[in-house]
């Protein structure tokens, strides 16, 4: 017998939008596994729970998981969380499972808020067919590559994009794509919540005007894209 991995998911924003299930979970546990133990402390705090944190994170996940895979054959539950949302999706986690997967340890989801459904939903976009890109490449050339890749694919696409590279995006996604239909899904669940829906160009134009008042964009974002029209 081994302890079980859980993969507990956590506020994209809202610190209520967290399961009964996950909260206990979090409590009972052995060790929470966490991608940044300052992150995950305000959601332990805010629900009074104390428990000892292990980070972990892309660059020490080689050195970590056997020793989580050691915690588990010991007989101890590990609560694995990611800074929000739900853990493995473009978030640390992956290596992990399989190599408890390998290890024949159980692996147990708690499930809760992703980003990425909870902007499809709102987006107005065809919702019964998806496919989820997760982040674009930074690199222009490895972008236009990409997005060539996906010009015919007719089911709605998902991106996560950071503010800093929106507008430049966007302006390529014009070029490759033509004049989409897109949601740009920003700040979800939290105070600034917004969703932009419109053509690619009047997205623009709204974050250009936007620009010369306020610098930057801000706040975390989901881009919903309409597939090719049939
Ligand atoms: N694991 C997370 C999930 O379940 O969605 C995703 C983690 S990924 C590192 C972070 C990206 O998710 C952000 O850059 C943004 O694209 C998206 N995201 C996370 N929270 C968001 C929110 N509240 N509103 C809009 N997008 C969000």
């Amino acid at each position: 017998m081994s302890g079980t991995l859980y993969l507990v998911a956590t506020p994209i924003g809202n610190l209520k939008d967290i399961t009964l299930r996950a909260l206990e979970i979090l409590k009972e546990v052995s060790y929470i596994v966490c991608e940044d133990t300052q992150q995950t402390k305000i959601l332990l705090d805010h629900y009074q729970i104390k428990k000892p944190l292990i980070s972990y994170n892309e660059y020490n996940k080689f050195t970590k998981t056997p020793k989580l895979i050691q915690l588990l054959k010991e007989e101890k539950d590990l609560a694995f969380v990611s800074d929000a949302g739900t853990p493995v999706i473009s978030d640390p986690g992956y290596y992990l499972v399989r190599e408890a997967i390998k290890e024949g340890i159980k692996v147990s989801p708690i499930p809760g808020p992703v980003a990425m459904i909870a902007g499809l939903i709102v987006s107005g976009l065809p919702s019964d067919r998806f496919v989820f890109e997760g982040f674009l490449p930074k690199r222009e050339g490895r972008k236009r590559k990409k997005l060539l890749n996906l010009i015919n694919e007719e089911r709605t696409i998902i991106f996560y994009e950071s503010p800093y590279r929106i507008m430049k995006t966007l302006n390529t996604l014009l070029e490759i794509l033509g004049d989409r239909e897109i949601a740009l899904c920003r700040e979800l669940t939290k105070k600034f919540e917004e969703v932009l829906r419109g053509k690619i160009s009047e997205i623009i134009e709204i974050l250009k005007k936007r620009l010369e008042k306020e610098k930057r964009i801000k706040g975390e974002i989901v881009l919903i894209v309409k597939g090719k029209e049939e």
